[in-house]
């Protein structure tokens, strides 16, 4: 899931500054599941709007923001009240403010920040274990990600500043390499010590990313 939280009332205000009537879009999935962007926040959003004397034309709740034909529908469907606006507040992850910039030529003003993709430890408690890399090492490193959750994203690990298996960016966290170094252990294997990493080829996720599945 797409990590994400408000950007402050501050920097929204700045934002808004000139834009008397807001059409608001949330979304149903991740957003809703951080309390950033679902049905609740998009209700407080419109109150707080209302306090600094602007008007909602209309909002809608897309089942996936990110979802670019599904936007153009929910859209479409609203185009009066989004007509009326003068711009559309979106309140998704940055996937999801570019599928409603993609189907409307007016201004779209992105009120969240995306942070990371993430795991869920339980409501309210999200964790980054991966980082897309598209060149997945996690069978060799005992399915423990090294190029997230390892402070330095280190490929040939421990450094030098482990300490009784704790990070030295934050000795309250485990070392990745550690983790990986005692779960090989109990799995008697070497995996990914066998070898020295050559560096990262990032080259292999072109930016843009692009995916089609094969019939
Ligand atoms: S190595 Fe880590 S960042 Fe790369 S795909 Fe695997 S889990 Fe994700
Ligand atoms: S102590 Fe471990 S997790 Fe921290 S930066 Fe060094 S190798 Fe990475």
């Amino acid at each position: 899931m797409i990590i994400s939280e408000q950007k402050s009332k501050d920097e929204l205000q700045d934002l808004l500054e000139g834009q008397q009537r807001l059409f608001i879009v949330g979304c149903a999935a991740c957003a809703t599941a951080c309390k950033s962007g679902g049905e609740e926040e998009v209700f407080r959003m419109q109150e707080w709007l209302a306090t600094l004397g602007k008007e909602t034309t209309g909002s809608v709740i897309i089942d996936e923001a990110c979802h670019i034909m599904r936007a153009a529908r929910d859209l479409r469907q609203l185009r009066v009240q989004v007509e009326e606006a003068d711009a559309l507040l979106v309140m998704a992850c940055g996937a999801g403010i570019q599928s409603i910039s993609a189907n409307t030529d007016k201004r779209v003003i992105g009120a969240l920040n995306s942070l990371f993709l993430g795991n869920i430890r339980r409501f309210g408690q999200y964790e980054e274990k991966c980082s897309l890399c598209g060149d997945c090492i996690l069978n060799e490193t005992a399915g423990i990600c090294p190029v997230t959750t390892c402070a330095k994203g280190l490929l040939n690990g421990p450094c030098g500043g482990m300490e009784e298996g704790k990070c030295e960016a934050d000795r309250e966290i485990d070392c990745a390499w550690h983790l990986i170094y005692e779960r090989l252990k109990k799995q008697n294997r070497k995996g990914v010590f066998a070898r020295t990493v050559p560096p990262k080829n990032w080259g292999k996720v072109p930016k843009p990313g692009r995916h089609k599945i094969k019939p």
